[in-house]
């Protein structure tokens, strides 16, 4: 089964295989929420600061258009790469630094119908991350957070084992396409991180 990959404005499409994911989680982390603040789009969260994604193995995601309006920013040093949509602001996904790192983190807010990415993931909420930071009460998913976390943990290994080339984001050595802009101190003050 595939998905649509649709940025709001519609120049960045693509389409998402749904086998290839590994599981669906909502982050409530801060560094997801400055994200989300920083690109103009707090609206993406939910109501405790949530952000939906889905984490897969970068194979699942093909991008049919608008690739050339993909950008990418760091917001901590070492922190993950985050991939937008530039021309409206919309999160695409997350990465490691490594391409050969076989994960990616796709925002759910870039695929649509939600009836469909339920149905092909389960309701978010199912495992929640980082929920220490979250604006509002959540209730932590132990279990299903474990569990997880090892089909994240099998999908990586078993791409490091298949030597599945980089792709996506990366050339086929592990580089990235694009350079992905740290923010500066402003930035970094503007969204409510610290600014050192
Ligand atoms: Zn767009
Ligand atoms: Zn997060």
């Amino acid at each position: 089964m595939t998905l649509a990959l649709r940025c709001r404005c519609g120049q960045v499409k693509g389409i998402v295989s749904t086998g290839r994911a590994y599981v669906r989680a909502t982050c409530y982390c801060k560094d997801c929420q400055a994200y989300a603040r920083h690109l103009g789009r707090p609206d993406l969260m939910d109501t405790q600061g949530g952000t939906d994604i889905v984490a897969m193995n970068p194979l699942a995601v093909q991008f049919t258009a608008g690739e050339e309006n993909i950008a990418g920013l760091c917001l901590r040093k070492g922190g993950l790469f985050r991939w937008y949509a530039a021309c409206c602001r919309t999160p695409l996904g997350n990465t490691p630094h490594d391409g050969r790192v076989a994960y990616v983190g796709i925002v759910t807010a870039c695929l649509a119908p939600a009836e469909e990415v339920d149905a092909a993931f389960g309701p978010a909420g199912r495992v929640v991350l980082n929920t220490g930071s979250a604006t509002g009460e959540v209730r932590g998913t132990p279990v299903a957070f474990v569990l997880g976390g090892v089909r994240i943990a099998a999908g990586i290994l078993g791409a490091k084992v298949r030597r599945q080339t980089p792709g996506l984001f990366f050339n086929p050595s592990g580089q990235t396409l694009r350079t992905a802009y740290p923010l500066n101190a402003g930035e970094r003050h503007a969204v409510g991180l610290e600014t050192g």
